[in-house]
């Protein structure tokens, strides 16, 4: 697919931190200074998970506060409404925002409020997921959990467990995830990314609906199999991955082989601004770099809808928003000949 049919494509992303995909504008706005595309962005041949994970520190003193919070939501959807995003789920740490001022259900709340404008204004579908923290207390991501289960449904659509997977496997999260699972709120589990397989398969026991990068699987054709019979959503961020080292090279990047192998994979930007990308670019990215044919990008996008924490009334629009598309696209076509 050309660049233009890209962007014009009506995309869905699934995975997409908050704090990692904020604008330089926004950013800027809120420091009142300006910003260097050095201090938000990694380089082309950014080395490390270190370097990544340094870009987040501006961005995460941006979103203190109510205002903050809610201008962010709005500037998140902004940026995803110009290359025709219809539907994301943006993930974000309530904890990390909290203050003695904002409680972490007025973070919830105000995070909220700016992606309902958003939604109103450029009419992107959104859904949050909440995401637990690996180094934070058993007590408080279940606080935090419990919280966000308050607005399930009504604007947050599930949770995920984020932060440093080699240092804290999710042996030490089952607890934790066995009590969100019983009290209905469904959860994505970062697992894979930086850590091992046993990660991906602790993570589908405990009741993960999707996976967050999955890289750990590559050449493990049993665990696929069980990921792919179970239908389990496989949330792949290339460029974030090459970036941070999950893969070493391109070439050892699994979209082919996951593709191959029947699992429910789905293409994403991880953090829009410090990865310095967009859902087009990873798409153009993975048609050039695995050979990933125009049906199968439009496979990304019905998996997306597919696996999306979404109720069926939105899933039914967009996929006739997709559907719809590729119609339109076949009558041109048709017309040409
Ligand atoms: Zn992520």
């Amino acid at each position: 697919m050309t660049r233009e049919k890209l962007i014009a494509l009506p995309k869905i992303e699934l995975h997409c931190h908050l704090d990692g995909s904020l604008s330089k504008e926004f950013i800027e706005k809120r420091l009142g200074r300006e910003v260097s595309p050095k201090e938000l962005s990694v380089s082309d041949d950014c080395t490390s998970l270190a370097e990544y994970l340094e870009k987040f520190t501006l961005p995460g003193l941006c979103i203190m506060d109510e205002e903050g919070l809610k201008e962010s939501g709005y500037d998140v959807l902004k940026s995803m409404s110009r290359e025709n995003v219809c539907y994301a789920e943006i993930r974000f740490a309530p904890l990390l925002s909290e203050t003695e001022e904002m409680s972490c259900a007025k973070v919830i709340e105000s995070l909220l409020e700016g992606l309902e404008k958003g939604r109103a204004d450029f009419g992107v579908e959104f859904g949050v997921i909440t995401c637990a923290m690996r180094h934070h207390s058993e007590e408080d991501n279940s606080r935090m959990i419990k919280t966000a289960r308050e607005y399930l449904g009504c604007g947050v659509c599930a949770a995920d467990l984020a932060g440093a997977e080699a240092s804290y496997p999710m042996s030490e999260f089952m607890n934790l995830f066995q009590n969100t699972h019983k009290i209905g709120m469904p959860f994505t589990i970062h697992a894979g990314e930086c850590g091992n397989a046993q990660n991906i398969a602790d993570a589908v026991r405990v009741g993960a609906e999707r996976i967050g990068h999955g890289i750990a699987m590559r050449g493990n054709r049993e665990l696929q199999r069980e990921l792919a019979a179970k239908g389990i959503g496989i949330e792949m961020c290339p460029i974030s991955n090459l970036q941070t080292k999950a893969v070493q090279s391109t070439a050892e990047y699994p979209i082919r082989e996951f593709l191959d192998a029947g699992l429910k994979v789905t293409v994403n930007t991880d953090n829009r601004t410090v990865s310095n990308t967009t859902l087009t670019k990873e798409l153009e990215f993975v048609q050039k770099t695995y050979g990933i044919r125009d049906e199968e990008v439009l496979l990304l996008m019905k998996n997306a809808v597919d696996a999306a924490f979404a109720g069926e009334a939105v899933k039914e629009r967009l996929y006739r928003k997709v559907n719809s598309k590729i119609k339109r696209d076949e009558v041109n076509e048709n017309e040409k000949l």
